[in-house]
């Protein structure tokens, strides 16, 4: 039976404000599956089971998945689906409200999911930020989201720096809009994202490197001068000064920095703890 089928069965119409489109393309679920180099005895956590077809390919290849999904009328459809295979757990939970070891514990684990799209960057920065981190993440998202992730100094943006502060990010493969059902407005990419035991870059505290790289992309397209000095309430004299201290040219933009010269200047603005 098909994902459309067993919808219909169900009387359940999937809804787009939850990014429901089903990936049912078995090579690309047995590519996304087989990118996560799962050991045997391996944890997954699937954000978003959806009808459960890439669950069925991840209980083959991991001893255990814990399969969250927000939506309740999807539930008892994945419950009877997985009766019968004990290493699935499917859980109802909205992902974001949790911490992510509240579903799996304290165990190293992995992330294999296709993500809801309208919440990749927030799924993303609960999951990298979580404590334990997971050991990999293997996701789908919008094709232009993981160009992003990749992107180089010249085209970096707050989303490429905070994931890659926390891990390796690659493209595996691109999937066309015909590999789901319904049918997305966009194409998408399969994205590896290697997770560092610590992060590349030598910084004080991670709290501070984010205020100091958010105040930097807080205006878009501005020089760093005028983004550092109004996103950290320093007059532009001291601005210039400190940029200048980090080895930074204050009239180059934020896109252009690379990890290192961000933790430079994390390092030379010693911000203090309270500063919000
Ligand atoms: N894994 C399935 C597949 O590959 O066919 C479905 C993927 S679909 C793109 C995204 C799934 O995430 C949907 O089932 C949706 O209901 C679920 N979802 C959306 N927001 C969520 C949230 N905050 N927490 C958990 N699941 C969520």
């Amino acid at each position: 039976m098909n994902d459309r089928q067993r919808l219909t069965q169900h009387a359940i119409t999937p809804k787009k404000s939850l990014g429901q489109n089903f990936l049912h393309d078995p090579n690309a679920l047995e590519k996304i599956a087989e990118s996560a180099d799962l050991p045997p005895d391996a944890t997954v956590l699937e954000i978003g089971p959806g009808t459960g077809n890439l669950t069925h390919v991840l209980a083959r290849h991991a001893a255990r998945v814990i399969a969250v999904e927000i939506d309740d009328r999807l539930i008892p459809l994945l419950e009877s689906e997985f009766a019968a295979i004990p290493a699935v757990q499917i859980v109802h939970a909205d992902i974001l409200k949790c911490p992510v070891t509240d579903f799996v514990g304290t165990e190293p684990y992995y992330v294999v999911a296709n993500l809801p799209y309208y919440i990749t960057s927030a799924i993303l920065r609960h999951v990298l930020e979580s404590v334990p981190r997971p050991v990999r993440l293997v996701i789908t998202v919008q094709r232009e989201v993981a160009e992003r992730i990749v992107a180089e100094p010249d085209d970096m943006s707050l989303l490429a720096v905070s994931v890659q502060f926390y891990g390796q990010p690659q493209i595996v493969t691109h999937l066309n809009a015909g590999a789901f059902w319904p049918r997305p407005d966009v194409e998408s990419a399969v994205m590896r994202i290697d997770v560092y035991p610590t992060p590349p870059v030598d910084v004080p505290d991670e709290r501070q490197f984010f205020r100091v790289v958010r105040a930097g992309f807080g205006q878009k397209r501005k020089q760093l001068r005028n983004a550092i000095s109004a996103g950290l309430s320093i007059p532009k004299d001291q601005t210039d000064a400190l940029l200048t201290g980090a080895g930074i040219d204050p009239r180059r933009r934020a896109e252009t920095l690379t990890l290192d010269e961000w933790a430079i200047l994390t390092r030379a603005a010693a911000l203090p703890e309270t500063q919000p």
